[in-house]
């Protein structure tokens, strides 16, 4: 990077198309955007307005709607995610306006990469691993537990050795895949738990599964050989932006009654600081989320965002907007 002073990773931002879907299709809406190679796209609806914008967007990756989730896995997010077994620790976001392919990105990512980290284990005898999982849930500045029954909002805490900590969150020791699926499909459920409508509720709520792995060597390395590693990897499903972007579009008007969402546009301050390699002062603390991702974003840690989007037509103003916060982020 501009900066090299130490070593610091940039952000690894990518771009991924969904297909149109059947409801776009049947309403004869058409896609404006295409992947003309690995890491351009750009706008080819050359009929629409004159327009102030550009057309064409350069990032790490873009995936056009043909791509599979696995490939996307295997070239953007996986050299993130698994640097967990190197005792690193990681995030990546799925960044979009909701109904873009938030979640179907991010559960595939998260599938793939725990494959593997199952994988690594079973290779790396030499080192003994625990594994703990905990799932949690940012809806309206207030962090709840996607593992217990209980609701009560959780506090943060500050931990003079491991920094902001969520206090009292359920962490379970993992067992194997099946005990993973169990805990995934309990986080889906209690996201439900009073609320009339899931997709109301998850385009206004951040939701963080976090994997730390302990590992140490079965055998003594020697004196001065550190032995032990701990990491976490987290994977963030992030409220729809369509929250945020009437304040990141410089010029548009403040919606009226658009909830704005205070730790998606933090983050987004935070990712635009980070990725200009700047010492000045980083705002973690003023959200939940940034806060309680601190340790896993910027320093020596891994981050990627995978901004997702809509191809069609209809959604030219929150695309243009997704690949702005995008550009930001680079
Ligand atoms: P979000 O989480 O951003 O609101 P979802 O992940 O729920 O959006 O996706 C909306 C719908 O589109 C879902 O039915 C999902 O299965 C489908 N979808 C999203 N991305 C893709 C894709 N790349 N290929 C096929 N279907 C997709
Ligand atoms: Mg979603």
């Amino acid at each position: 990077d501009a900066q090299g002073s130490n070593g610091q990773e940039k952000i690894f931002v990518a771009v991924r198309l969904r297909p149109l879907n059947d409801r776009e299709t049947s309403r004869n809406d058409v896609s404006d955007w295409e992947c003309i190679n690995s890491n351009t796209v750009i706008f080819k609806n050359s009929i629409a307005e004159r327009s102030m914008f550009p057309t064409a967007y350069t990032f790490d990756r873009v995936f056009g709607c043909d791509c599979s989730t696995k490939q996307l896995y295997e070239e953007g997010a996986k050299e993130v995610t698994l640097s967990v077994v190197s005792g690193i620790n990681s995030t990546i976001f799925a960044y979009g306006q909701t109904s873009s392919g938030k979640t179907y990105t991010m559960s595939g990512i998260t599938e793939y990469t725990m494959d593997d980290i199952f994988d690594y284990i079973n290779k790396h005898t030499e080192r003994e691993f625990v594994l703990k999982f905990s799932a949690m849930e940012i809806y309206n500045e207030a962090v709840r537990d996607l593992l217990s029954q209980d609701s009560t909002p959780l506090r943060l805490l500050d931990d003079p050795e491991r920094g902001t900590i969520v206090e009292k969150l359920t962490e379970e020791t993992l067992r194997d895949w099946s005990h993973l699926n169990e805990l995934l499909s309990i986080c889906e459920a209690q996201r439900q738990i009073g609320e009339t409508s899931l997709n109301e509720m998850s385009s206004r709520s951040h939701q963080i599964l976090r994997l730390t792995i302990e590992s140490s060597a079965r055998e003594f390395l020697g004196a001065g050989n550190s032995s032990t590693l701990t990491a976490s990897v987290n994977f963030v499903d992030l409220a729809g932006s369509e929250r945020a972007s009437q304040t990141l579009s410089a010029g548009s008007r403040l919606k009226e009654g658009c909830h704005i969402n205070r730790s998606l546009l933090t983050l987004g301050t935070v990712i635009r600081k980070l990725s200009k390699g700047r010492n000045g002062h980083i705002p973690y603390r003023d959200s939940k989320l940034t806060r309680i991702l601190q340790n896993s974003l910027g320093g020596n840690a891994r981050t990627a965002v995978i901004c997702t989007m809509s191809p069609a037509h209809s959604h030219v103003e929150q695309s243009r907007n997704t690949l702005f916060f995008a550009s930001c982020a680079k």
